[in-house]
């Protein structure tokens, strides 16, 4: 995702390019596909980079603990600050803001790190790989997306149907509590 922004920055204040982005780049160690338009527009102090931006992280499901790919679509906001003048190649001082963003030596403006910091942030906490995912059984450790795993009979025994609802209740939450 890197742009050379040489051009753009002899331009004046206020001028905007559009920029078309599909690449893929390393996020969190998964090889992910980055798509979207970005518009790169020069600012007094730098060039503010703005857009949305889509992709898929793989993770792991926290309920049935298989790997897919969650999408993401992420809204960049971005100031980048050049590290010399376009102009005349003198060093420019840069903000004391931690972390900032440079555009380097020769004049390329990376959107990779602010890509991956936005993407990780934007993973949930808990991912589910579909909204109603079933889950493990908690006895047999199944997944129950693929269908009943066949610890629970069909039939019980009426004397031990109440026995079992507790059992199962407990089951439940304990799976509950665990999430
Ligand atoms: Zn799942
Ligand atoms: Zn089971």
């Amino acid at each position: 995702m890197r742009i050379n922004v040489s051009q753009q920055l002899k331009a004046s204040v206020g001028s905007i390019r559009s920029y078309e982005l599909s690449e893929i780049i390393d996020i969190g160690g998964s090889d992910s596909l980055v798509q979207g338009e970005v518009k790169l527009m020069r600012t007094n102090r730098g060039i503010l980079a703005k857009g949305r931006l889509y992709t898929g992280v793989e993770v792991t499901c926290s309920r049935c603990l298989n790997l897919f790919s969650c999408p993401l679509a992420l809204d960049i906001e971005e100031e980048y600050f050049p590290v010399i003048d376009a102009v005349t190649g003198a060093l420019l001082s840069l903000p004391e803001e931690p972390g900032c963003f440079i555009i380097d030596e020769h004049h390329i403006l990376d959107l990779t790190e602010a890509i991956c910091q936005y993407a990780l942030l934007a993973i949930p906490m808990k991912p589910l790989c579909r909204e109603d995912c079933a889950g493990l059984c908690p006895k047999c450790g199944y997944n129950l997306n693929q269908g009943p795993c066949g610890c629970l009979p069909q039939q019980v025994d009426p004397r031990w149907s109440k026995l079992k609802r507790l059992a199962s209740d407990v089951l439940i939450n304990e799976r509950e509590g665990t999430e």
